[in-house]
């Protein structure tokens, strides 16, 4: 042991974007079963969106 940990993977957070783009992730909502995505619409530029259930009583009070 020489005391030099180089274990920690650090990346910039771009690259953690990447490996959630085109993924569904669970979340995004307290009042339904929402998923989010991350799109890439340009380098360096990323939209996350939130897809509501039809359900949703939030996603009905916004779209009022
Ligand atoms: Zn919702």
């Amino acid at each position: 042991m020489t005391g030099n940990r180089q274990s920690k993977d650090r990346r910039p957070i771009g690259s953690a974007l990447d490996a959630m783009t085109g993924h569904r992730m669970p979340g995004g909502c307290d009042d339904c079963h929402a998923y989010q995505t991350i799109e890439q619409h340009a380098p360096g530029v990323y939209v996350l969106a939130v897809f509501h259930d039809d359900t949703c009583p939030e996603l009905r009070r916004r779209s009022r």
